[in-house]
């Protein structure tokens, strides 16, 4: 951060989002609301804390309301204007007046005290914007030194926090600041939006694949945008790119896994060793996030909330049938319920932590005595 009136390198590198406006930005009406009223206003004295989940699109947000607060001639609407000398200047990717920190990275007390000594300096601009990226990570020391500025009354300075968790931001600053809390579409909003963004880039997608984007993207519209330029460049998206490009590639291996343990033949040990996924927690999450889809249907309960949670394990319905299948052939076997073997397979996998990989290991070969019934060994394990 040696430059204080550039951007970090990485701040302003896509540039979808300057063909957007606060009018026009997806998902966040209220605030986009709000936030013009406070340019038409000229309210910028006082910072906002604009907090959501990752990918949300706070982002996106809080550039398009710093360009619109730093424009020199600010649309009635309280839009940018996009062809001041300010407004240029982001196109340019060398916006003046504008300064980025992510609090993970410039978030310690002596970057924080120079860019305060340097505020205090002054600058060109007339007005100055100071984004915090995860401002909810900042050091203490860090933000005191920040809030100093935040605290004059009449400062030339607009801060802009970012947060995943509100709580988190220190308590004088969120009582300084304007709070905004940006919310994920609900699922139908973000499918004909994310299939309209596609529509937009030149690209259409196969309805499974379409399915399986909604469910990874879970409504945050920055999650979307990022989706949508990561297949731009393909005139059409089938199930299987996306699958491959969302690394859900476990789904084969897990759901394996599953086929061996519940199949008639009793199986060798070594076959139920699972490979480790990213890390072990990893690998346990996905033996579970399948175990909990094989559970028998019971009265009342609804099965269809949880397939749209797991978006790798969406449209694997087939899958997922067969190995039910097994699970019910298996427990007959044994003259037990499919409840009653699936809750035995559900005390081993969802209960502990089998944190690593002998722990995995140990939990495969658990698995085999619960699905033999060897009640006797599995008391001694
Ligand atoms: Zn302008």
């Amino acid at each position: 951060m040696e430059n204080l009136n550039s951007t970090t390198p990485d701040a302003l590198v896509d540039r979808a989002w300057l063909d957007l406006s606060l009018a026009t930005v997806l998902g966040h009406t209220k605030t986009a609301t709000a936030l013009r009223e406070r340019v038409r206003d000229s309210r910028h004295d006082t910072g906002i804390i604009l907090h959501g989940s990752k990918g949300v699109g706070k982002r996106t947000l809080a550039r398009l309301y710093a360009r619109a607060v730093l424009c020199e001639t600010p649309t009635e609407a309280g839009e940018a204007c996009r062809t001041c000398g300010q407004c240029v200047s982001f196109i340019k990717s060398r916006p003046i007046g504008y300064t980025w920190l992510d609090a993970t990275k410039d978030g310690d007390e002596k970057t924080a005290r120079k860019l305060v000594g340097e505020l205090n300096v002054g600058s060109v601009a007339a007005r100055r914007v100071i984004v915090v990226g995860n401002a909810d990570r900042c050091t203490n020391g860090a933000f005191d030194a920040l809030l100093k500025t935040l605290e004059e009354p009449k400062s030339p300075i607009t801060f802009i926090l970012l947060a995943q968790v509100l709580a988190e931001v220190r308590l004088a600053g969120q009582s300084r600041c304007e709070l905004y809390r940006l919310r994920p579409l609900d699922r139908e909003d973000a499918r004909v939006t994310l299939e309209a963004m596609l529509c937009a880039a030149g690209t259409s997608i196969d309805q499974r694949a379409l399915d399986v984007l909604v469910a990874e993207t879970g409504g945050r519209v920055g999650d979307m945008h990022a989706a949508v330029r990561a297949v731009a460049a393909l005139s059409f998206v089938t199930l299987g790119w996306v699958r491959k490009a969302l690394g859900h590639g476990w789904v084969e291996e897990v759901t394996a896994f599953w086929g061996t343990a519940l199949s008639a033949n009793e199986p060798p040990l070594e076959a139920l060793i699972l490979p480790l996924m990213d890390d072990a927690r990893e690998t346990q999450r996905r033996v579970q996030t399948v175990l909990l889809r094989l559970r028998p249907a019971v009265l009342g309960a609804s099965a269809v909330a949880v397939y749209e949670s797991e978006a790798a394990l969406v449209h694997q319905h087939s899958v997922i049938r067969e190995l039910s299948e097994m699970l019910a052939a298996r427990a007959a076997s044994l003259s037990r319920t499919p409840l009653d073997l699936w809750c035995a397979l559900a005390r081993l996998w969802l209960s502990d932590d089998h944190g690593d990989f002998d722990g995995l290991r140990e939990a495969g070969r658990a698995t085999r005595l619960v699905i033999t019934e060897d009640v006797q060994a599995l008391g001694s394990a």
